[in-house]
């Protein structure tokens, strides 16, 4: 094993996901504690988009036909190519659906611990890692031992700038290893970019189910006319049909970074934060003071959310 920590890039479309340079940003700090190099699983990727990479001290970008998509057959066996390349202390992966796939197949097979859900690593002494449990009312630290272990970070842990680095790190080339080829690659389905792009707008009035129904809506609905804003919701308003799939925001849903955001009776799970948690001013209005979206929030308001939108939009549109 050596003191290196392997961050596994996300792509897509020739483009790298926030999280590889959130994950970039983390292996920053662990790796001065470790005194190791960074090295980043490049896997599928265009050897140009290295000079993006300028954190790590290494690249292995491996190649061939069956990781140009995402395949968690072909691209498990490429981490763990890597993986036996590099043997690093600590390998970190995004809380994604691609990471999910790739952690948990890489611990199995290399029978090594995996912490997943985590805000925070610390390498100082044995690896340590913070999860967020229970929609982020409880943390929890384990103890990985000295390594090799897998830790899978939540979105919007650290700030992509922090990660994002231009240079021309040294970069090896790996050919895919053959697998059975069981699972195939079939086709990319976009998400549906629906009536309202939420993603477009500067403003967003978000509902969360303290709403308390359909009907109900309405009130967001006018905050959200007097702002020039969009309604977006949370998960649960989408599954139960208050709220059409292109309007939600989060882990299933889209990622959204308005200038505003504004969350009305959203508790703020981890799943909902990840798709809002870098927009540009967050206000909550919830009416339990300990909700975690309160933990992200640039201003709260520990009040009934249907009081303060009638008094807001009121003001509003009297100026
Ligand atoms: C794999 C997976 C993917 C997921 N993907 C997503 C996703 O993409 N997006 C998403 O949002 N969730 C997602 N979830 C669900 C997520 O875990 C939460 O269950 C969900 O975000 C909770 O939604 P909520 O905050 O609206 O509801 P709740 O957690 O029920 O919170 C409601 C809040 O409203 C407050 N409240 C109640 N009445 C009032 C009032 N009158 N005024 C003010 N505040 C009030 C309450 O205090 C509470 O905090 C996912 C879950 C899983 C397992």
């Amino acid at each position: 094993m050596t003191q290196d920590i392997l961050v596994v890039a996300e792509h897509l479309k020739g483009s790298f996901e926030d999280t590889t340079f959130e994950l970039l940003a983390v292996a920053r700090k662990v790796a001065a504690q470790t005194g190791g190099r960074i090295v980043v699983a490049l896997i599928g990727g265009e050897p140009s988009m290295c000079s993006e990479l300028g954190a790590a001290g290494k690249v292995v970008n491996v190649t061939g036909e069956a990781v140009v998509n995402f395949n968690p057959e072909s691209h498990g066996a490429a981490l763990d190519a890597v993986f036996e390349a590099v043997k690093p202390r600590m390998t970190m992966v995004g809380y994604t659906s691609m990471g999910m796939d790739l952690a948990s197949t890489l611990a199995v097979k290399k029978e090594i611990p995996h912490a997943a859900f985590c805000v925070e690593v610390d390498v100082s002494g044995t690896i340590n890692a913070v999860s967020q449990l229970y929609g982020g009312k409880m943390n929890v630290t384990s103890d990985l031992g000295e390594g090799p272990c897998i830790v899978s970070m939540l979105p919007g842990t650290a700030s992509p700038d922090d990660g994002r680095v231009s240079g021309n790190p040294p970069v090896e080339q790996i050919e895919v290893p053959e697998t059975d080829g069981k699972v195939r690659f079939s086709r990319l389905i976009e998400a549906e970019s629906g009536d309202v792009d939420i993603t477009a707008k500067e403003v967003l009035v978000a509902v969360g189910r303290g709403i308390g129904g359909k009907d109900d809506i309405e009130v967001a609905e006018e905050l959200a006319e007097a702002l020039d804003a969009a309604v977006a919701g949370s998960r649960p308003l989408i599954d139960a049909g208050w709220l059409p799939k292109s309007r939600q925001v989060g882990k299933s849903g889209l990622k959204v970074a308005p200038k505003v955001y504004i969350a009305l009776g959203i508790s703020g799970a981890p799943e909902h934060l990840e798709g809002m948690k870098s927009s540009g001013t967050i206000i909550a209005i919830n009416t339990d003071k300990n909700a975690p979206i309160f933990a992200v929030a640039h201003y709260g308001l520990n009040e009934d959310l249907f009081d303060v939108c009638e008094e807001l939009t009121e003001a509003i549109n009297e100026r």
